[in-house]
């Protein structure tokens, strides 16, 4: 069996890493593309800024569904990096930790192999009038180069960053801020830097400019102003409301929905059996963050549970979700996911101590408010809703990666042309359309895609808002289990 993995971050290594542990890896004969950077580590666990954390303790996040203590072990027993407090982890060790996975494999397997590019098509051989499909692979423009597959895993992690104010291109405008250790190459120590976004990349920014840039203070603004909530004590927790057998019941008197309301309904019960002040709680906030992270802190055990009932929703996403109607759809993305944002994925506490420290001692300043930027006399305008206008030499774009196909440029290539070759097709809620159960792609031109898989962000559509470590490495572990049970 001919596999190619194209993407080699967390979902591509975990992908080769079970397939390894099948009984059928020996006829196996696999290719992984990435560049050369990001290899075996992946773009938010590439090698970066020490002071850059993964978001939970080291030892809830590994490649292992059976040990997650694994990463945290693998930490333990290697010599190469060492810090002092290891609860929470820079990110580029876990990156070194998959990498080490790679180097194992590509040390004691001959049939696995590594090409250091990227991919920049794919398309499918079919003969007209038939109905089997090749997938092909390419990294140039070289038709003849391209390499042939039975199987082939699409996991190239997100999408772009988005340019709400079309300053792409403009010198001084930083599209995107990672590596956050390169955005001030070309940075003078006397300019004016300003961040546009306030969720969980600006927070990377910040921790790394503040450090390294003298002119401060560095202003950080955005829309609402709002910086992610704060990780609180989080207990495990079940749902004996929101369960596939009640969404069953409920779908068989809904044709085949559940109704959102009635998914509410559920998920309250839920909360009121575990004492979580809901309403409290998602109206916490006083837009001031000085005292919302505060809040945060001194609420750890309320606020802990309600971040799990969120991850927890968020890991079952995949059957609430699909079980809902469009329209259902599109009322949760405008009334229930800007919650869900709010409170999941929170920063560890030492970051939130560490904001209030920048704030109080005026090296950062975070704007709420802000309408439009626009480039004029070598000068980023920054605009807010009170008519202020604000002017910076340098704007470091931190405002999160596209969802929609739609909003694609030529940083997204790829995309772009599997769209074109009509191997994949939008979702109209984002991302591309596959088999919710199966990660299968369905194409607008063959249908489902036996053997033709995509995984994580690109899924996003499907897979809303499950793009953490571990529902990214459940996803593969199934996604394998498919394969295998299908070939
Ligand atoms: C900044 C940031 C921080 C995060 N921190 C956490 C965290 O602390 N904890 C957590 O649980 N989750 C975190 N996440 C969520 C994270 O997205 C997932 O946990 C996970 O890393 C995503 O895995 P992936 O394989 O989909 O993407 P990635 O790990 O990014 O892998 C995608 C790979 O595809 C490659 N690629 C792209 N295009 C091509 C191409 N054309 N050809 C070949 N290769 C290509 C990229 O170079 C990259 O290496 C974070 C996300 C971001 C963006």
């Amino acid at each position: 069996m001919r596999i190619a993995i194209i993407g080699m971050g967390t979902a591509g290594v975990t992908l080769l890493k079970e397939l390894v542990k099948s009984d059928s890896f020996s006829k196996m004969s696999i290719d992984v593309y990435d560049n050369p950077i990001n290899m075996g580590q992946g773009v938010p666990f590439q090698n970066d800024s020490a002071e850059l954390l993964i978001n939970l303790p080291a030892a809830q996040m590994s490649l292992n569904l059976d040990n997650h203590r694994e990463f945290y072990e693998w930490y333990e027993t290697q010599s190469t990096f060492k810090f002092s407090n290891p609860e929470y982890l820079p990110r580029f060790i876990f990156g070194h930790y998959m990498k080490d996975y790679l180097k194992k494999y590509n040390h004691n397997y001959d049939n696995i192999h590594t090409f250091k590019e990227e991919v920049s098509e794919v398309f499918i051989e079919s003969e007209i009038g038939q109905t089997n499909v090749t997938y092909c692979v390419c990294t140039s423009k070289e038709i003849e180069n391209c390499r042939k597959y039975d199987v082939v895993f699409l996991t190239i992690g997100t999408l772009s960053y988005h340019d709400p104010y079309g300053l792409k291109g403009i010198r001084g405008y930083i599209k995107t801020p990672y590596p956050t250790y390169n955005t001030l190459d070309d940075v003078q120590d006397s300019d004016e830097i300003a961040i546009i976004g306030t969720g969980l990349a600006s927070l990377d920014v910040i921790r790394y400019v503040t450090a390294h840039h003298p002119k401060l203070p560095i202003t950080v603004a955005s829309r609402k102003g709002r910086l992610p909530s704060v990780r609180g004590e989080m207990p495990d927790i079940d749902f004996k409301y929101v369960t596939p057998e009640k969404f069953n019941e409920i779908k068989r008197k809904h044709f085949g929905n559940v109704p959102l309301d009635e998914a509410i309904k559920l998920f309250l019960k839920d909360c009121a059996l575990h004492n979580i002040d809901v309403e409290t709680l998602v109206h916490r906030s006083q837009d001031d963050p000085i005292k919302d992270l505060t809040y945060d802190l001194e609420h750890a055990d309320a606020l802990g549970k309600l971040q799990s009932i969120l991850e927890l929703t968020k890991e079952n996403l995949n059957w609430i979700w699909n079980s809902l109607s469009r329209e259902d759809q599109k009322r949760f993305l405008t009334d229930y996911q800007p919650i869900l944002k709010e409170n999941s994925n929170p920063m560890p506490p030492q970051t939130a101590r560490l904001l209030i420290d920048h704030i109080n001692h005026g090296t950062i300043k975070i704007n709420n408010g802000l309408e439009d930027v626009q480039y004029r006399d070598n000068k980023f305008n920054f605009n807010y809703k009170d008519k202020l206008i604000e002017q910076f030499d340098i704007v470091i774009n931190a405002t999160g990666s596209k969802t929609q196909l739609a909003d694609l440029d030529e940083d997204d290539q790829l995309v772009l042309n599997l769209e074109n070759r009509q191997v994949v097709q939008p979702h109209p809620l984002g991302g591309i359309q596959i088999v919710a159960e199966t990660n299968q792609i369905i194409s607008p031109r063959y249908g489902t895609l036996k053997h033709m898989y995509a995984l994580g962000q690109l899924t996003n559509g499907i897979n809303q808002s499950r793009n953490g470590v571990m529902m990214i490495v459940k996803q593969a572990v199934n996604v394998v289990d498919h394969l295998l049970s299908t070939k």
